[in-house]
């Protein structure tokens, strides 16, 4: 099939012999709880060869490591890189896009060593996360190419180790929080680095996304400022998972046009992907973990090699802990071939756990979605995803977990109780058929971009020219800061007019302040919680999970900042009510289409959080306390939409229920967004009213949860036809009677999910699919359960 003699080096290791994995996906595809299985053909390899400027030193390497010769994509990447051009190279797990960088990064270092410094060219490298940064190092390190020096600086890094690396390493991995913390502001001790700088690798880079993506894309145009100073224009190369448009993500990340490689050289075998539908208990699906757990066992026991993805810390045990427990009921001598994979770990007790998957000492796994970074596993028989990972680019990641070379592998996603996962098991074209989403950032949020200016500037004074490479809100963001006494002008530009370093008071990580939680009896720091969060998770008398760890809040203290907690369970939950009232303050686009409005701009969303429920397992409420904390103003972007009374009542709802099927439209929308957007259901909020003072008519808005907005109401607005066909569906298809987690009762109601009403709720989207000129799926009653 191809004259790739030896695999790259990420797909090595992959010998076990292929099981009687059919078998497997024949018993799985035939349970009843399957309600859809997707056959994908195997895909062919293309190999291409070593280009001839590859330098001599690094062939032999390459050839003495099995490496024979590149899969097309990487060749293909790796040309480009070579020449100078920006370059983004989108494909599947485990597909090699490592060697897309290191082959031209190194080449061009060796050449370097003959430069009178040793030094002629040097080499970023930028990840997410410290521990994927370590793996790459070890990677390279594990070549030993003759001379070339490779180090990693983040927070851990010694002082001294520090002037080693800024005065002698070709190769320096990091990641965006040490660049903005330490490497920007001390770029004058990194002079020589920076001047010979010739490559910069944005390594994950689907990973910067929201705002997030949006504080790193302002880092990144920090470094290309501070280079050029240098006088180094370097080259990007960014490696992303599959995801839609990655030349646009990349582009807009690094502030320049980016040419993408998405074609995939490497072979994979067929893959069965089977969707899978929980059984219904009284009012709820059995939890997804649980459903998972089982399965897990199951094919384990098949002699199947699996790896469980869970959406959370806590679920990764209880599916682990499941799954072991039946094995060991049914076949003991398998319950230590279970295991959990909690994140967090060193990098030879990595090593130790890729091992133990090689040689099938390990026949199961959970794990939370770290796994993508830091752990290299690939070549499984069977991928399990208990929950909707957040995006189709994750779902395929996770699924591209599976498959040793050419062998056919099976995956199968397991809905969780939530309108997303429901509407997702009825329309698997919205899983097979539609292109990953794209990925959202906006690197003109003045929330973000300001103090990145600030930081800029006190690295070096701004010029008028380096405004252009912030975008065009940059100037509003500078006169503002000058304003403020933060910048001071002057003619040649706008200086840092303050004693302290501005990086040090910005967080890459959350744009908001922190509420630290503390342990009562020792003191001890556990944990910290976003401000906007607290008032909600660790109000007095609040249950708190911290990192799976159960404890109660007996006091917090806005003054101090803390939370004090002490552990232990009590029994029951608790959950946060709340009131929020929304100001719209602009609308940036607007459509009338009749009795229908459409809108994005700009709002301010007041929360009170009120008082608190307790609750036992069951749900059932035992008690009801008040708290008198006070409202939070969040000025953000919003999409909203209004719709007449008249037009409202002409589809049977009267007025008394329009607060119900609005709010039930609004919670069953929010859940829904994840499908156009890449946001988290926990990335945006929502409020609707019967009748709102800005507009007088019934309004529901959904909104970014981030000060100055994430971009994620805006790809709403973008996509709003698709979003409500989507949203309608979910509902209307949800079997449960009078609404379920899977329709319209949402986890984080500040009401108590109060009131809401499904069937007046599916009119209401079913009036706005009419207005807008889109069918309306024929509407599936419910059943009872
Ligand atoms: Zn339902
Ligand atoms: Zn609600």
């Amino acid at each position: 099939m191809s004259g790739n003699a030896h695999p790259p080096a990420e797909m090595a290791g992959q010998v076990l012999p292929a099981k009687d994995l059919p078998t497997a996906a024949d018993w799985l595809t035939a349970q009843p709880a399957v309600r859809h299985v997707e056959s994908l053909p195997a895909r062919v390899a293309h190999t291409s060869s070593w280009p001839h400027w590859v330098h001599p030193a690094l062939l032999a390497t390459l050839l003495g490591e099995g490496l024979a010769a590149p899969w097309s994509h990487q060749r293909e990447a790796m040309d480009l890189a070579r020449s100078g051009h920006h370059v983004v190279l989108s494909t599947g797990t485990a597909s090699g896009k490592s060697l897309g960088y290191l082959v031209p990064g190194l080449s061009a270092v060796l050449e370097g060593l003959d430069a009178p410094t040793g030094r002629g060219a040097t080499v970023l490298y930028l990840s997410p996360t410290k521990a994927l940064a370590a793996d790459q190092r070890a990677r390279v390190e594990s070549w030993a190419v003759p001379g070339v020096r490779v180090a990693t600086h983040d927070g851990d890094t010694p002082t001294e180790e520090r002037r080693w690396i800024r005065d002698h390493a070709h190769v320096v991995l990091t990641n965006p929080d040490s660049l903005h913390h330490s490497v920007l502001p001390g770029h004058a001790h990194w002079r020589a680095f920076f001047r010979a700088l010739t490559m910069v690798v944005v390594d994950e880079c689907h990973t910067y996304r929201g705002v997030f993506g949006s504080h790193v894309a302002a880092v990144l145009r920090r470094l290309r400022r501070i280079a050029a100073r240098y006088g180094a224009h370097p080259t990007f190369v960014l490696a992303s998972a599959t995801v839609s448009d990655p030349a646009e993500h990349a582009s807009r990340l690094i502030g320049m046009p980016v040419a993408p490689v998405t074609v995939d050289g490497s072979p994979r075998g067929p893959v069965t992907f089977a969707l899978w539908e929980p059984a219904m208990l009284e009012d709820r699906r059995r939890s997804a973990t649980t459903e998972a757990a089982d399965l897990l066992a199951a094919l384990v026991a098949r002699d199947t090699q699996v790896v469980a993805f869970a959406r959370s810390r806590a679920g990764v045990e209880a599916l682990a802990s499941r799954a072991r427990g039946l094995l060991a009921d049914r076949a003991p001598h398998l319950e230590a071939s279970v295991a959990a994979y909690r994140g967090g770990y060193l990098p030879e007790e990595r090593r130790a756990l890729e091992r133990d998957l090689r040689t099938g000492a390990l026949m199961g796994l959970a794990a939370t979605n770290a796994l993508e970074l830091g752990v290299d596993i690939s070549g499984l028989d069977a991928v399990l995803i208990a929950g909707w990972p957040g995006r189709r680019a994750s779902l395929w990641q996770q699924a591209g977990r599976a498959g040793r070379s050419g062998q056919p592998a099976l995956a199968v996603f397991v809905a969780a109780d939530d309108p997303l996962d429901s509407f997702l098991l009825g329309h698997p074209e919205a899983i097979f058929g539609a292109p990953v989403e794209a990925t959202v950032l906006d690197p003109s949020n003045r929330h973000v971009l300001a103090p990145h200016l600030a930081a800029a500037a006190a690295e070096l004074p701004l010029t008028p020219p380096d405004l252009e490479m912030f975008g065009p809100t940059a100037r509003a963001c500078v006169d503002s800061l000058v304003a403020g006494g933060i910048l001071r002008r002057r003619p040649d530009g706008w200086y840092w007019a303050r004693d302290d370093r501005p990086a040090d008071h910005l967080s890459l990580r959350g744009t908001d302040a922190v509420v630290a939680i503390a342990e009562r009896h020792t003191g001890r720091i556990l944990g910290t919680i976003d401000a906007s969060a607290a008032h909600t998770q660790v109000h007095t008398g609040a249950v708190h999970v911290h990192q799976g760890r159960t404890h109660v809040v007996t006091e917090l203290d806005l003054e101090t900042a803390t939370a004090t907690v002490m552990p232990g369970d009590p029994g029951w939950t608790t959950h946060a009510q709340s009131h929020s009232d929304f100001q719209l303050l602009g609308a940036e686009r607007s459509a009338s289409l009749g009795a229908l409005g459409v809108h994005f701009g700009t709002v301010r969303v007041t929360t009170q959080v009120t008082g608190f429920l307790r609750r036992l397992p069951g749900g059932e409420v035992i008690g009801q306390h008040d708290l008198d904390l006070p409202e939070r103003s969040l000025v953000t972007r919003g999409v909203w939409w209004t719709l007449t009374p008249a037009a409202l009542a002409y589809r049977g709802i009267d007025e008394a229920a329009v607060p119900g099927a609005l709010h039930a439209a609004e919670h069953a929308a929010i859940g829904l967004l994840p499908l156009v957007a890449t946001s988290d259901r926990w990335d945006v909020g929502g409020v609707s009213t019967d009748r709102h003072p800005d507009t007088g008519l019934p309004t529901v808005l959904v909104y970014d949860g981030h000060p100055g907005g994430a971009g994620f109401a805006e790809q709403g607005h973008a996509r709003f036809g698709d979003w409500i066909a989507a949203t309608h569906a979910a509902v209307s298809e949800c079997r449960c009677v009078a609404g379920c987690p899977a329709c319209v009762q949402s986890p984080k109601c500040g009401n108590g999910n109060e009131p809401l009403d499904k069937a007046a709720a599916i009119s209401a989207l079913a009036a706005v699919l009419d207005l807008l000129g889109r069918p309306v799926s024929p509407r599936s009653g419910p059943e009872p359960h």
